[in-house]
């Protein structure tokens, strides 16, 4: 949520389109030229400003996964979450097609990873969007395993292809607890060859990694823990 950027690394964008598309959830496709100076790699975020910052030099940003890239017409998609009820959640009901919005230079550290034979792939919906985009990035020949939970039914959205290829649970309220005791019934035996993608609630990331690094031993270079909000 950084402040005053050099005007150099603002980059821009259209809004090509917008959709709800589930009860917390916009779907927006921007076009950008900017684009084509990324090396893109699935799993890369941008980091949008909530306003336009060449005006606004104290515009506060947020970060959002790349859902899709196509690079011929440098466009791409994000699936936008509003159950924050917070700034950002207010900048994506306001976005309109025809819009410009304002982003830095996308990058990424939570990025697809061929390099197992075995995967586990754990979020919430406001992950969804990264862990498909990640899915897609995985080798046909690679054997994965999925766990999305949310708390009710009518937050779920199907991939950009409208495939739905993860196993999905409802567990509401919420708890960490109860989706460790879940989530452990999909972890393998052994972790040697096996990849874990844990991102999306706080609580639920933190309780999984430490279960995994504490209790199976799993590589620390396996473990790929992100939560998506403090
Ligand atoms: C690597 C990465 C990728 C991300 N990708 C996406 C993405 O593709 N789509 C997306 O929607 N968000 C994504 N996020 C989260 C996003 O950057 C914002 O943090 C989130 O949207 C909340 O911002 P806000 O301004 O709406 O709420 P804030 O003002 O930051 O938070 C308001 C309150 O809501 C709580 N809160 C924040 N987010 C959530 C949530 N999702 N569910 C429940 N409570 C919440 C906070 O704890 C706080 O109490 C990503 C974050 C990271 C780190």
């Amino acid at each position: 949520m950084g402040h005053r950027k050099e005007a150099s690394i603002i980059q821009s964008g259209i809004v090509l389109m917008k959709e709800k598309i589930a009860r917390h959830t916009f779907h927006i496709k921007v076009q950008s030229q900017d684009f084509s100076q990324m090396q893109y790699v699935p799993g890369f975020t941008a980091q949008f400003f909530l306003g336009n910052p060449h005006y606004d030099i104290d515009c506060e940003d947020r970060k959002y996964s790349f859902w899709n890239y196509e690079p011929v017409h440098q466009i791409a998609d994000f699936a936008i979450c509003t159950f924050s009820n917070g700034k950002g959640a207010d900048w994506i009901k306001s976005v309109q097609p025809g819009d410009i919005v304002y982003f830095e230079q996308p990058r990424g550290k939570l990025l697809v990873d061929n390099s197992a034979d075995n995967y586990v792939l754990i979020g919430d919906i406001t992950s969804l969007s990264h862990l498909y985009e990640i899915n897609r990035g995985l080798a046909i020949s690679k054997n994965i395993r999925s766990f999305v939970y949310t708390e009710s039914n009518e937050d779920i959205f199907p991939d950009i292809d409208h495939s739905f290829p993860f196993e999905y649970h409802i567990i509401n309220p919420v708890s960490e607890k109860a989706i460790l005791e879940k989530v452990k019934r999909i972890f393998p035996a052994g972790f040697e060859n096996t990849m874990v993608y844990t991102v999306g609630h706080p609580a639920t990331c933190i309780t999984i990694h430490h279960y995994l690094k504490n209790e199976c031993n799993a590589p620390l270079h396996h473990l790929r823990t992100k939560p998506f909000w403090k």
